[in-house]
């Protein structure tokens, strides 16, 4: 049986709810980017997105963006992608390649690896670092109490072009507490860019100063057991 998804009403929805969230919040609807997570979705489905007009999308490996997206790009050459999953060092050179925006910085040797990258390719993607808030040990990104001194080494000592923070929230949690942490951080930090909010939670991102949410399920359906 094939499921039918109706992509452009799901994406209006999603779209709808961002800008509700932003009027209620005082901010203007268009100061928040909606980054599509096809992750784990086959490539046709990206397509239906893109052809309902969203522009902004991101994937959680390298490899399966790999086998998806340089045909998308061909097609939509203003197509744009976020890395949004870990990232090893052995896979620097064709992540800087293929993505457009980095959002998962999260240890020194990692940033050593991008900012060499950066170097060699002349490309420079801009970077968010991502926080592990809820300190969580099986969760990438840097502890709360290391990350004033890891966003500095990388704007400062490595140069990176480092645009925000991001978070993934513990599931059995309240969000909103680790919105407001991130958002504090980077204002302490004079970062603008918050990429926070999921499917479950964007709304609630938005209200806390999110410029990024990244919904997957909410637009793209169900992910497919891999
Ligand atoms: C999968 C994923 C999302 C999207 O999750 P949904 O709940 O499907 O909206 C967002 N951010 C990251 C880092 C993800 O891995």
């Amino acid at each position: 049986m094939t499921e039918t998804i109706d992509f452009a009403a799901n994406l209006a929805s999603v779209k709808a709810d961002i800008a509700d969230a932003a009027r209620q919040a005082g901010r203007a609807p268009e100061s928040i980017t909606l980054v599509a997570v096809g992750k784990g979705h086959p490539a046709e489905r990206s397509r239906a997105v893109l052809a309902a007009g969203q522009r902004v999308f991101g994937e959680n490996r390298v490899q399966e963006a790999e086998e998806k997206w340089p045909a998308l790009k061909a097609d939509f050459p203003d197509a744009r992608v976020h890395l949004i999953g870990p990232l090893q060092t052995n896979k620097v050179r064709h992540a800087v390649a293929l993505f457009d925006v980095i959002e998962t910085v999260d240890r020194p040797r990692l940033a050593q690896a991008l900012a060499r990258e950066f170097d060699s390719s002349g490309r420079q993607l801009p970077c968010y670092i991502q926080v592990n808030t809820g300190a969580e040990p099986q969760k990438a990104g840097v502890l709360p109490e290391e990350a004033d001194a890891f966003i500095a080494q990388c704007r400062d000592e490595l140069g990176l072009p480092v645009a925000g923070l991001m978070c993934i929230p513990p599931v059995d949690e309240e969000p909103s507490l680790h919105f407001a942490l991130l958002r504090e951080m980077a204002k302490r930090q004079g970062l603008d860019g918050l990429s926070m909010g999921m499917s479950a939670d964007y709304p609630i991102a938005v209200s806390f100063g999110a410029t990024l949410v990244r919904v997957g399920t909410a637009i793209f359906g169900t992910r497919p057991a891999r």
